[in-house]
C-alpha cells in the first residue's frame, strides 16, 4: 500500500462542506448523547462535591463500568463516521479535515460524553505508529485505538531512567520471529488496564541513542506483569511493569532497529502539546476562573489585596495558555515537533497555572485544605493540592522542558 503523507491527507476529503458535515453531526449527537448542562451552570454549593480533579482515580469497579461506557461510546461514534474525522479512509477514517474535526469537537461539547481519559493516547500514539509502523499495525492499530477496542500505555520510565532515557537498561534480545524483552518499567499510567504498549528498550551496548529501539508490546501476554503503586492523591493509576520474556513479534518494532529514541521523542512532543491543550481548555470551572473565583468569595477573601491580585494572575494566564493552545493543539497529529516551541510551553504554562492556582487555594482555604471539617467545596480543593505536584514530573520535567526551550527552541549550548 501506499502510504498517503499527512499533507496530501489534508487536501482529501475535503469534499463535504462544513456546514452539511455540522448539521450531520448534531443529528447524530442529538439522537445519542444528553446535552451537557452541569458545567454552564456552576454554582457554589450545589452539586457533588468532587473539587477539582486532575487525574482520574476511580475505584476498580467504577473503573471499569466507565471504560465499558466509554468504550461502547467510542465504537458508536466510529461507526458513525465521527470517531476518527481527519483519519485516511483506507484505514477507518472519515478522510475529512481539520475543520471538520474542530467543528465536531465544539458540538460534541456541548453534550454529556463518557469519559475520553482511557483512550487519550489514540491521538497521540496513531500519528507515530502510520509514520513509524509496519503496514500491519500502522493500518490496524489506529482504527483500533479510536474505535475503543484497544487501550494502550507508554513504557519509556525505569527506576534508574527518568529524565535521562538512555539509562533504560530493560533489554530486547532477538529471538525466532522477534524480540524478548526484560527489566522493569515504572510510572506506567494505565498499565493495568492497557491491551498494548509503546516501550523503549536497549537493543545493543553502543554508547548513545542508537542503541535503542521501540516496539508495540502486548500487555496481556505471560511475561509482562503489572504491579499498582499508590500515590498521595489516594489514586493507582500507575504501575510498575516487570518484563519476564515478553515477546514481541518483528512487525511490532517501531521504526528500524536503533531508532526507539526518535520514535519516543516524538511520541512525548504530542503527548505536551496535547497535554496543554485538554487540561487549560478543561471545562472544570479552574481554567475559566469561575470555580476559583467562587471560592474567593466563599471564603469572604476577595477584598484582600493580595488574594485578588493573585486571583486575577491566575485567571490571565490560564486565558493566554488556552489561547496558546488552541493554536498548538491544530497542530497535533502533524508531523511532530521539531523546533515549534508550542507543546513544550503549553507545557510547561500548564505546570505553572496550576502550581498558581493550588498556591492560591492553599493560602484561601489554610487548614481547611488539610481537614474535612464537612463544609463543601473546601476540602476536596485537596485533589488539586495533591495532584498538581505531578503535573511538573510527567512528559518532561519543568527542568526538562526549559532546557528544550532553552536548546531547540532558541539554540542556546547544551547544558
Ligand atoms: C503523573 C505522572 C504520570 C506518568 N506517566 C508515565 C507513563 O505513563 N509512562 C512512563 O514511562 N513514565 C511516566 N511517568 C514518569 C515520568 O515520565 C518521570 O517521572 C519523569 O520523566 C522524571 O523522571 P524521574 O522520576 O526518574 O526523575 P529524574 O529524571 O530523576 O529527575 C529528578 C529531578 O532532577 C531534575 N533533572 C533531571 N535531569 C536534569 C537535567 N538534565 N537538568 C536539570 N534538571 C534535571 C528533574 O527535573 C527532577 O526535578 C509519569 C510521571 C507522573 C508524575
Amino acid at each position: 500500500m501506499v502510504k498517503v503523507t499527512l499533507a496530501q491527507e489534508a487536501a482529501i476529503g475535503a469534499e463535504e462542506p462544513v456546514e452539511e458535515f455540522a448539521a450531520r453531526a448534531a443529528a447524530f449527537l442529538e439522537a445519542n448523547l444528553p446535552p451537557r448542562t452541569a458545567r454552564a451552570t456552576f454554582v457554589w454549593g450545589e452539586g457533588e462535591d468532587t473539587g477539582v480533579k486532575l487525574w482520574e482515580e476511580p475505584d476498580s469497579d467504577e473503573e471499569r463500568t466507565r471504560m465499558a461506557d466509554s468504550r461502547a461510546w467510542r465504537r458508536k461514534r466510529f461507526d458513525a463516521g465521527f470517531g476518527w474525522i481527519d483519519g485516511p479512509v483506507d484505514q477507518g477514517g472519515a478522510g475529512l479535515t481539520k475543520e471538520h474535526l474542530r467543528t465536531y469537537r465544539r458540538l460534541e461539547a456541548q453534550y454529556q460524553t463518557p469519559s475520553d481519559t482511557y483512550f487519550k493516547l489514540d491521538k497521540i500514539l496513531s500519528p507515530v505508529i502510520r509514520k513509524y509502523g509496519q503496514e500491519a499495525i500502522a493500518d490496524s492499530i489506529p482504527r483500533a485505538l479510536y474505535r475503543g477496542e484497544l487501550m494502550a500505555c507508554e513504557l519509556f520510565s525505569e527506576p534508574d531512567a527518568g529524565s535521562d532515557l538512555f539509562s533504560a537498561r530493560a533489554k530486547a534480545v532477538p529471538t525466532d520471529g522477534g524480540w524478548l524483552l526484560n527489566g522493569q518499567k515504572v510510572w506506567t499510567s494505565d498499565a493495568h488496564l492497557a491491551d498494548i504498549g509503546v516501550v523503549f528498550c536497549r537493543t545493543s551496548s553502543v554508547p548513545g541513542k542508537e542503541a535503542f529501539s521501540a516496539f508495540l508490546l502486548d500487555m496481556k501476554q505471560p511475561g509482562v506483569t503489572v504491579v499498582p503503586l499508590r500515590q498521595m492523591t489516594g489514586g493507582a493509576a500507575f504501575n510498575e511493569v516487570y518484563l519476564d520474556d515478553a515477546f514481541v513479534p518483528d512487525a511490532n518494532l517501531l521504526g528500524k532497529v536503533g531508532q526507539g529514541w526518535e520514535v519516543t521523542r516524538e511520541i512525548l512532543a504530542l503527548e505536551r502539546a496535547g497535554i496543554g491543550a485538554g487540561l487549560n481548555r478543561s471545562g472544570s470551572g479552574l481554567a475559566n476562573g469561575t470555580r476559583l473565583t467562587a471560592l474567593v468569595k466563599a471564603m469572604h477573601a476577595q477584598d484582600e489585596p493580595l488574594i485578588r491580585q493573585e486571583l486575577i494572575k491566575t485567571i490571565s494566564a490560564f486565558w493566554a495558555a488556552k489561547q496558546l493552545t488552541t493554536r498548538g493543539s491544530d497542530k497535533v497529529g502533524a508531523s511532530a515537533y521539531k523546533s515549534d516551541p508550542t507543546p513544550l510551553i503549553s507545557k510547561l504554562a500548564l505546570s505553572n497555572n496550576l502550581r498558581r492556582a493550588s498556591d492560591l487555594v492553599g493560602k484561601v482555604l489554610g487548614p481547611k485544605a488539610t481537614a474535612d471539617n464537612g463544609e463543601w467545596g473546601t476540602y476536596s480543593w485537596n485533589s488539586l493540592l495533591l495532584g498538581e505536584p505531578g503535573v511538573h514530573i510527567f512528559a518532561g520535567t519543568d527542568e526538562i522542558v526549559r532546557n528544550s526551550i532553552a536548546e531547540k527552541v532558541l539554540g542556546l549550548p547544551r547544558d
